[in-house]
């Protein structure tokens, strides 16, 4: 196999990898750059100009900077991606008016997809998006581990994930964190119940700033906020994505103590919210 990191190795964000074999050619991740308003188009023959020149693209997860430039690919190039990532984005597209992305298979972990003589297989790893994958990549006897993002210090158990996807001859990651302070993050959990703490001390509401993407956050700030004896309040773009990420998450549809409200352009919101099933 041959890895061509097209865009991504002197910088964050902005991947693009080419994975091919003598006969098949994959993308791995078709970012944006961080920070960029309007997406500029890397010239890529075969990927975003000319004709088709590749059989697949692989999303690892729905952050801009690894599916930012996903729509921009030439059509007859199928997309994969989690199920539940894909819900999760075409509610967000949906909120935002945007056209929401046609993808052509899920990835589910575990499973292998084939892609002639390359096996592709997913392993669900934890990340500050939903339904986010490692991608082990088969051929010609070499193996290929692509990290995706990922974090050691959400739910998800770690180890286990390690454990999971056996020996790989060459590691592909991204080096985000490399240049940071080498300390330890504090878990989700005990992020939890910190906010929890602090909302019990706070007479009157509490606001949290998030991504109304982060799913796993919010699923905290449920804990936090029923830890305190609180309702969790969701607007309605943060309704519409949890909703879109499934009945166990916290949303106003399957939670009790889950209620949304609306901002401003209360009919708009309203018509998202209907669509939302909500
Ligand atoms: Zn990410």
């Amino acid at each position: 196999m041959i890895i061509h990191v097209i865009r991504g190795q002197d910088q964050i964000g902005g991947s693009i990898i080419e994975i091919s074999s003598g006969r098949t050619r994959l993308i791995l991740e078709a970012g944006s750059e961080l920070g960029e308003q309007e997406p500029k188009i890397p010239e890529i023959d075969g990927l975003f100009f000319g004709e088709p020149a590749y059989h697949a693209l692989f999303i690892s997860h729905y952050h801009g900077d690894h599916i930012g430039l996903a729509d921009r690919i030439l059509p007859g190039i199928p997309i994969y991606m989690g199920e539940k990532s894909s819900a999760v984005y075409r509610a967000a597209a949906d909120y935002l008016g945007k056209t929401p992305l046609q993808t052509d298979g899920f990835l589910r972990s575990g499973e292998t997809i084939t892609v002639d003589d390359i096996r592709i297989t997913p392993f669900l790893c934890d990340h500050s998006a939903f339904d986010s994958y490692m991608l082990l990549l088969e051929c010609e006897g070499r193996r290929i581990l692509y990290t995706g993002d990922f974090r050691a210090n959400g739910r998800k158990s770690f180890s286990a994930l390690l454990a999971r996807p056996g020996h790989a001859d060459v590691l592909i990651t991204e080096g985000t964190a490399l240049s940071r302070e080498n300390k330890a993050n504090i878990t989700e959990t005990e992020l939890e119940m910190i906010a929890g703490d602090a909302m019990s001390e706070i007479q009157g509401p509490t606001f949290i700033f998030m991504a109304s993407t982060n799913i796993d956050r919010c699923v905290s700030s449920y804990k936090a906020a029923r830890h305190a004896g609180r309702l969790f309040m969701q607007d309605v773009y943060t309704a519409s994505i949890a909703s879109a990420a499934g009945d166990n998450i916290p949303n106003p549809g399957t939670f009790q103590k889950v209620r949304v409200f609306l901002t401003s352009s209360a009919e708009k919101q309203r018509r998202i919210l209907k669509r939302s099933g909500l």
